[in-house]
């Protein structure tokens, strides 16, 4: 294992990296810092966060940059403010022993003016958001025609938030560039085209194992009709009681009127969109960031740049034209090492457009059905109850009010005033969805496909469909059980499983293709998936006996003597 001092780096360096605990360099820094310690122009680190990147680049910046100058010399590009304020953190702690250095950091939501200030000053390295950095650029208040070294930090993430053409505008604006160093986590075709136009014969050094797509991410979607569109996104959003998140239009007028219907409904909304002034968008981004807006609606342009932490969903209302789009909008989920859910609501006749995307994008979409009306009763219905289970009543003067309480109570039984609290919280949902109607879209039988209209459909026919559409689901039909046997296993939607999802963790789990399998049929705690007869023991092998979330999962021959399902 290699040292600091074997890197070469500056003694006062090490000292105090040997201060914040750092013996041995991490692998990102054992490959990169000789690289740009020799004098490569430009170079790319491939390595995931928290690997060890900004010392990576952090201290050989610190090495070669000209203390006793005091202009801009290195420009520290990173998608987000958090990022920014934590890389200058690190890089004070790493110039503690350096006297004469100074770094600035500049990022929006902060007075543009004590950063003018801070850059008068006189500093050697700018560490900067590519949307401040531009409104920088643009009110001529900083001067980058000195700087030599352009790290892009997390660049993956710069793209994803649509930051491209702010980072080609940064890079044409820094004249006197002689390095670029870009760091990303994973290695998509577009950033590959930003280093061919803008690096020369980069040095690469990869650490660990490179995705193209992000797999924190579960894309998700929903065919229903144009029409029952909004309808659609109320459920979506009544399905997921703890949604944080942001729902994209692509008008301006779709996100004003879709806003102030929902507002209407009561829900917690606001648009965010080109018409509003800076001050009342500013007003709406705190709003949403602390958490007392629990839904953005934007179009992609008022989102640009948009860096919240802990959306938990991302809904496509329609889709973009342009497949980056999808990705961009995508991208505000799932990070920081969380997982993040992007729902999209498909109409029949974008069906083409959305395989393009799948494609494009590398990652599998999966179908779900449009909750119906009494399965977002049962969800809300749960959320409450856990919410009520989990109230802190440990302070307030409950103490005093309870013994008045009991003898109010004397002749009510728990489970009464279970359903009367219930009652108080659900009677608008259980009233809005007693006659709630099926918003997926479904393939007429043929049978039904002659005078009959959709609203004509009957009960019967479109469970029918429904059955055989999730034959179609799980990759082809059983066509009545021939070469198939049925499997039963202890596993339900009661354990946070979509059909999607529970089909991607048996296949996980089996190291089997979804073409083994036939219908699959969910219920809250049991599922029967029909499966080919000669894979039946691998799939059982792999389950049974396993844990899953501390349960033991259990599995066998639905026909031989296991658990049957009632019928
Ligand atoms: P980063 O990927 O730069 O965000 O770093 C992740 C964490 O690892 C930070 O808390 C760093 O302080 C820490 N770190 C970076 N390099 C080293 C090292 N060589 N030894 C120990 N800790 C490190």
């Amino acid at each position: 294992m290699t040292t600091f001092e074997a890197l070469g780096i500056d003694a006062r360096l090490i000292q105090a990296t040997d201060e914040l605990g750092y013996v041995n360099p991490t692998a990102i820094q054992e490959q990169a810092i000789p690289i740009l310690l020799s004098g490569t122009k430009d170079f790319i680190g491939l390595a995931q966060t928290g690997t060890g990147k900004t010392a990576a680049f952090g201290l050989p910046l610190l090495h070669i940059i000209d203390a006793a100058a005091r202009h801009p010399q290195a420009l520290v590009v990173c998608p987000t403010r958090e990022l920014c304020m934590q890389i200058v953190k690190e890089i004070e702690l790493f110039k503690k022993y350096m006297s004469g250095v100074s770094v600035v950091a500049v990022y929006g939501g902060a007075s543009i003016g004590l950063q003018i200030r801070d850059l008068k000053r006189g500093v050697q390295i700018i560490v900067a958001t590519p949307g401040r950095l531009i409104d920088l650029i643009e009110r001529k208040a900083i001067n980058l025609e000195q700087i030599k070294y352009v790290v892009l930090d997390e660049a993956d993430e710069m793209l994803n938030m649509g930051f491209q053409d702010d980072i080609e505008f940064i890079l044409k604006n820094t004249p006197a560039r002689e390095s670029t160093w870009l760091f990303s986590a994973t290695m998509p075709a577009e950033i590959r085209k930003v280093s061919k136009k803008y690096m020369k014969d980069p040095k690469e050094v990869t650490v660990g194992k490179i995705n193209t797509a992000n797999k924190s991410i579960d894309h998700q979607y929903y065919v229903t009709t144009a029409q029952h569109r909004y309808e659609t996104l109320k459920r979506i959003i009544d399905f997921n009681p703890g949604i944080y998140g942001i729902i994209f239009t692509r008008t301006k007028l779709d996100a004003q009127e879709i806003s102030e219907r929902l507002t209407r409904e009561g829900y917690d909304i606001d648009a965010l969109h080109g018409d509003l002034t800076q001050q009342q968008r500013d007003k709406v981004m705190g709003q949403f960031r602390d958490k007392s807006l629990q839904l953005l609606i934007a179009t992609d342009v008022a989102a640009r740049g948009i860096d919240v932490v802990g959306i938990t969903h991302v809904i496509n209302y329609e889709l973009p034209d342009d497949v980056e789009i999808y990705t961009h909008r995508s991208g505000r989920t799932g990070r920081a090492g969380n997982q993040g859910i992007c729902i999209s609501i498909v109409h029949a006749k974008e069906m083409y457009k959305f395989k393009q995307i799948e494609r494009i994008n590398n990652s599998q979409f999966h179908k779900l059905d449009i909750p119906s009306g009494k399965d977002v009763c049962r969800k809300q219905f749960f959320h409450f109850m856990d919410k009520l289970l989990s109230m802190d009543i440990s302070h307030g003067d409950y103490e005093t009010y309870v013994p008045m309480l009991a003898e109010k109570f004397a002749e009510v039984s728990k489970e009464d005033v279970l359903k009367r609290v219930a009652a108080m919280e659900f009677d608008r949902f259980l009233k809005y969805y007693e006659n709630s109607e099926d918003l997926n879209l479904r393939e007429r039988s043929r049978k039904d496909a002659g005078d009959r209209g959709e609203a004509g459909r009957g009960r019967e026919g479109r469970e029918r469909i429904g059955a055989r559409e999730r034959n179609e689901y799980a990759g082809r039909s059983s066509g009545g059980g021939g070469g198939y046997t049925r499997l039963f296993v202890n596993l339900g939607t009661k354990d946070g499983f979509f059909k999607a999802s529970f089909l991607q963790f048996i296949l996980d789990m089996s190291d089997l293709k979804k073409e083994a399998l036939g219908k699959i049929d969910m219920k809250d705690m049991n599922s029967w998936i029909e499966i080919e007869r000669g894979a039946a023991q691998q799939m059982i092998r792999s389950l049974d006996g396993k844990k899953y979330k501390g349960r033991s999962i259990r599995m066998n021959d639905a026909d031989s003597g296991g658990p049957r399902r009632a019928v």
